[in-house]
Formats: structure tokens, sequence, C-alpha cells
């Protein structure tokens, strides 16, 4: 173990709700008990870290959902999508290597209730998910509560697999949450962003041809065709007559990775009796949908968020076994962050941005 006497750590920190993130330079942690501490290498940056430090989740209808009244408290250092090298551990921690590179699920339970006990932590009504409620990426270190959060990144492209913590396994578990799917029937994906071009690689990695995808903007489609989606909807010019002249009668899953008023509407119009619309996207809003569809047409709508570390690993292991082609993502400095979350707020963002951590301090 390094010696951590006197070093220093960098963060990038909400200290004002909705305002820019602050740098803050402070000791950094030694650990204790189970605790594992990472220096940084990599870390995701997720739609999501905009809503946080925003404060708050649009609701609809004028709603919003506060943070501060969910009882986060100020500072928090953004950023839950961390890769890092493991520097120190606290004094019960086994089998986890100093050197070893690791990602990091951040998606942490309280620790004591029945979801938490069955490693559902992702389930938990009272998380504190590294990034959120507890200091995350946006740093040059981590101090991680336990060893059963992290996943072996040994010779993985550590740029590539850092998103894999939120986008990955969100993008897997929605997929899973559609399983099984008959390779015959077509599946569409809204929102062909991060999120939606690591759907499809996921789709495309079990073996699923037949993803449509959908967006409003043709260049994203684009990228979306070169990554190997079959066809593309462009939902503001062509709308959902498209989807039926390729699925006609409706697809049998819809991916929704924006989560507006008008990805959810095109559930009953879009899909097979039977179908599944799973639900990801927090863009915002509320929606009008006629009841009777969905018990007449037996149409289901089942929310996803994130997952387990146990679903981590699973998706590492089918990127290893070559299973799954990890996107290629947009490289920029920590120091950065500020600009690359204006970027999201503007939509000039295609596919995902991962933050490289230096030498700062
Ligand atoms: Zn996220
Ligand atoms: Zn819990």
């Amino acid at each position: 173990m390094i010696s951590l006497k006197g070093l220093t750590m960098k963060s990038y920190d909400v200290t004002e709700w909705g305002k820019p993130l602050q740098a803050r330079i402070r000791d950094t942690p030694k650990p204790i008990g189970n605790e594992v501490l990472l220096r940084l290498t990599h870390c995701g940056v997720c739609h999501s870290d905009v809503h946080v430090r925003d404060g708050y989740f649009d609701m609809g209808g004028g709603r919003k959902l506060s943070l501060a009244e969910r009882g986060l408290k100020l500072p928090v250092t953004l950023g839950h999508e961390p890769l890092g090298v493991v520097v120190a551990t606290g004094e019960s921690v086994a089998g986890i290597e100093i050197g070893g590179t690791y990602l990091v699920n951040p998606w942490i339970g309280c620790g004591k209730c029945r979801m938490c006990a069955a490693n559902n932590d992702n389930l938990c009504a009272n998380m504190s998910a590294l990034g959120i409620a507890a200091p995350g990426g946006f740093a040059t270190h981590l101090m991680v509560p336990d060893p059963r959060y992290l996943i072996d990144a040994a010779g993985l492209d550590a740029a590539r697999a850092a998103p894999l913590a939120c986008s990955g396994v969100t993008t897997y578990c929605a997929v899973k949450k559609l399983q099984p799917i008959d390779p015959e029937e077509w599946v569409a994906v809204l929102g062909c962003g991060g999120l939606g071009l690591m759907a499809l690689a996921v789709l495309r990695g079990l073996g699923h041809a037949k993803v449509i995808a959908c967006d409003i903007d043709d260049a994203k489609l684009e990228v979306a065709r070169a990554r190997g989606a079959a066809q593309t909807c462009n939902l503001k010019t062509e709308g959902v007559k498209r989807l039926l002249e390729i699925s006609p009668g409706g697809v049998c899953g819809m991916l929704d990775f924006v989560g507006m008023p008008q990805t959810v509407a095109l559930a009953i119009p879009g899909l097979r009796k039977g179908g599944r619309f799973v639900l990801c996207g927090l863009i915002g809003g509320e929606a009008n949908l006629p009841l009777p569809a969905f018990g007449l047409r037996e149409i289901s709508i089942l929310g996803s968020a994130v997952g387990t570390t146990r679903d981590i690993a699973e998706l590492v292991a089918l990127v290893r076994a070559g299973k799954i082609a990890l996107p290629e993502v947009d490289r920029r400095p920590l120091a950065a962050v500020e600009n690359v979350l204006a970027d999201l707020v503007a939509g000039r963002v295609t596919g995902r941005v991962v933050l490289e951590v230096g030498e700062e301090r």
C-alpha cells in the first residue's frame, strides 16, 4: 500500500444546485474496514449528471422531484461511471489487488434492507449512490465502501469500459426485460444518444439483428446505422407510420432512452399485441394514454434503471467474450467536465463522453 499521508485529491463538485461545478482540493481519505480507495483513470458523463447538478427531475405538470427535499446534501462530487486503480484498502478487505483496475458499481444501497441483502441494491429505497448521494467519479480519487461493488476490468479498454457502470448496465437490464426476443421480431430503440447506441451494441451482441433505431436527428440515425441498426426511423419526419411499414402490426419491444410524452405515446400505436415498452429515459413530463389499450392489447410498460454488480459483471463477461463491441467514446480531460455538461444540455453529444483523469492536483 502506498502512503496517503499528505496526499491531496481534486474533485469537481456541485456546491449550489443548478450552478457550474466547482473544483475542490482536499486530503485524500484513508480507507478503513471494508473500504477501498481508487485512483481514478476514467469517468463517463451521463445525462443524469445534468439533472443532479440542476437538483431536480421534471415529473411533468410543473412538478419537480427535488433532490434537496429527498435529503441530498451539498457539496457532492458527481460522476457515476468511474473506473480506476486500487491504491489502498481497509484492514478487512481481502481478494482485491492493489494496483488492479476495477469498474465500480455506483448503485449502492443502505446495506440493511431485504433488497440489499439479496444484492439488489438498485431496488433499495434508501440508496446512497456514488456520484449522487455520496462522492462520485469526477475526481482523482474515489472511496468505495465495499469491494463487492468492484468488477475486475483488467485488459478492457478503460475509457470504453467506464460507461458500463451506468449506460451499459442500464441498457443491458432494459434489454433483459424484453427477453426472450424472437430473432424474427423487430425491436425499436428510441433515442440514439449514448444509451441508445449501447443498447444497439447489447442487442447485436446477444444475437438480435432486427433493430430499428429511432431519433429526431438524421445525423444520430446515420451513426446508429453505421453501428449495425438494420433500419432507422426519424420520429419527427417519418413518425410511427415508418415503424409500422417496417414491422406491420407493431414491434415486439421498444426501449425508450428519451422518456418524454412523445416517446411514451408511441407505445400504443407502435407495439404489437403483447408488446413490451421499457422506459429508461428521464427527460421528463407526463403522458396521457388510452387505458383500454393496455388490457385489450396486453401491452406492458416497464420501468428500468441501472442494475446490480452481478449485471455489470455479466456485461463485462460478454465484452471479454467478444460478443459486445464497446462503442467508441469521446475522450476529454477531467477539467473539461463543465463544458461536457453544457454540451449535453445543448444536445451536442453523440455517443458517450468519458473524462480522462490525468495527473491533476
Ligand atoms: Zn447515469
Ligand atoms: Zn437497502
